[in-house]
């Protein structure tokens, strides 16, 4: 299991990092990226739930 963000397609809107912040954080341009050690804790449910939340589905959860 993991985790990654589509940067690429990130609109800035902040839920992932404030649905699971010890997962995500934004960069200087509001553009959602993965904490250290993030990707670790792609099975928790904030994980899932941040994914299920973001409006552009730019958090892909892998395996
Ligand atoms: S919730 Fe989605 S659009 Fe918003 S910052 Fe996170 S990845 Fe980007």
């Amino acid at each position: 299991m993991g985790v990654s963000v589509a940067t690429d397609r990130c609109i800035g809107a902040a839920l992932c990092a404030m649905t699971a912040p010890e997962v995500f954080t934004q960069d200087d341009d509001g553009v959602g990226q993965l904490l250290p050690g993030g990707s670790e804790r792609a099975g928790d449910p904030s994980v899932k739930e941040a994914a299920r939340a973001c409006p552009v589905q730019a958090i892909i959860l892998h395996g």
